[in-house]
């Protein structure tokens, strides 16, 4: 079960989210996720699946060439017709540089319907992002870049492992404002020895440099990293959740004074440029996920949920699981879920209106206009707000 805590954090691991289905037929996906499980280094705090190895490694081609088969094999079972966002993560998807890349997208091209409505948003890293690849992507429809920054400290950014520096991520940042006009900063708060004035410099930086959407994220601590080892180590002291709440609280107000609007608990964008594919996923939208370590999400025939991991069904969820997670999903997103929405779900799930209630009632959520959103309180204190909804 995917839940999040006080700071936003999904604890499921993997580089896609991970709620989903309903409003579309079964196997109906609306949105498509491509897997680039290599980077040039390996961060001190990552556990996605993703190794570091040199872009002459002939690896990479065979990746490609099998990805590639993959798409066209999943366009000839019709699986691509209802795909409306694409969305090329991993890994460093930039780091396959601009020929591979230019193949893939062009097999997209060939394969589905890839018109100037469709989402198509590539993961990109300052180290690996070049004029040329994004001059020959952006050509081909790839018309959203989401910019692995972290941070514009040079400091923090070489403790955490980071393959490039501050300069080349103001590099990177301008050049793809040189043709796209849609484009995502990751931003990460919790980093050892920063401060909050630091973080507030890395959050105008992003703004400064053109960002339409800005992800924040709090560094965590995941198993067996060298960040994990370091801190158990007591080389490392570990993040300190009061200031990674106080800085997501930061990021609200600096983002929000340059007119971004925080859409979801994480997500900051101006009107209009927040992330379709990300909003499939906290809503139930089924997605394909291609690649190696890559997520999937569909309906099968017998109405169940089921979530995929390389193609192979990890999980099944009932149609009432299926409907808390939606819930619970819609409530990262500053939009909140429809009264109709609650009540309607209320002959799968018995006493959920009343949950919600609880929820007015703690101050997690308010309740108006027809739907109940979450408050800043309920997304600080993730765990409660979700939890509450799932154990309904
Ligand atoms: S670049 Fe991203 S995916 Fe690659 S090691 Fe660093 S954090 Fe992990």
């Amino acid at each position: 079960m995917a839940m999040t805590d006080r700071l936003g954090r999904e604890s499921q691991k993997g580089t896609s989210p991970l709620c989903l289905p309903s409003q579309l037929a079964p196997a109906a996906y609306g949105a498509l996720y491509l897997h680039i499980p290599f980077c040039a280094s390996r961060c001190g705090y990552c556990d996605f699946t993703t190794e570091a190895t040199s872009p002459g490694d002939p690896r990479l081609d065979a990746y490609v060439e099998r990805l590639v088969r993959d798409i066209r094999s999943a366009a000839r079972e019709g699986l691509l017709a209802q795909v409306t966002t694409v969305y090329i993560g991993g890994g460093t998807p930039s780091f396959l540089g601009s020929r591979r890349l230019v193949n893939l997208v062009y097999t997209l091209s060939l394969s589905m319907n890839l018109g100037s409505e469709t989402e198509f948003t590539l993961e990109a890293n300052p180290e690996s992002l070049t004029p040329a690849l994004v001059r020959d992507l952006y050509s081909l429809g790839v018309n959203r870049f989401s910019l692995g920054v972290q941070s514009f400290d040079d400091a923090e950014l070489a403790a955490l492992g980071r393959a490039h520096d501050a300069n080349a991520a103001r590099r990177a940042l301008a050049t793809i404002r040189e043709r796209a006009d849609n484009v995502s900063v990751d931003l990460m708060c919790g980093i050892p020895h920063q401060s909050t004035a630091s973080w507030q410099h890395s959050l105008s930086e992003a703004l400064r440099g053109g960002a339409s959407h800005v992800s924040v994220y709090p560094l965590t601590i995941e198993e067996a990293t060298p960040f994990a080892n370091a801190i158990a180590a007591g080389h490392q002291a570990p993040p300190d959740e009061d200031v990674q709440a106080q800085m997501m609280e930061a990021a609200a107000d600096v983002l929000g004074a340059a007119g971004l609007l925080r859409y979801e608990v994480a997500s900051y964008a101006h009107p209009g440029f927040e992330c379709r594919h990300n909003i499939a996923y906290w809503t139930g939208v089924p997605y394909l996920g291609l690649g190696r370590g890559a997520a999937g999400m569909r309906t099968a025939a017998d109405g169940m949920r089921e979530r995929l991991l390389d193609g192979e069904v990890t999980e099944r969820l009932t149609p009432a699981e299926a409907m808390r997670e939606d819930l619970m999903c819609g409530m990262r997103m500053s939009a909140g879920v429809l009264h109709d929405a609650v009540h309607a779900a209320e002959p799968l799930v018995p006493g959920i209106t009343e949950r919600f209630e609880e929820l007015v009632a703690l101050g997690l959520a308010a309740s108006a206009e027809g739907r109940y959103r979450p408050t800043s309180r309920g997304w600080l204190l993730g765990n409660e707000l979700y939890g509450r909804i799932w154990n309904c």
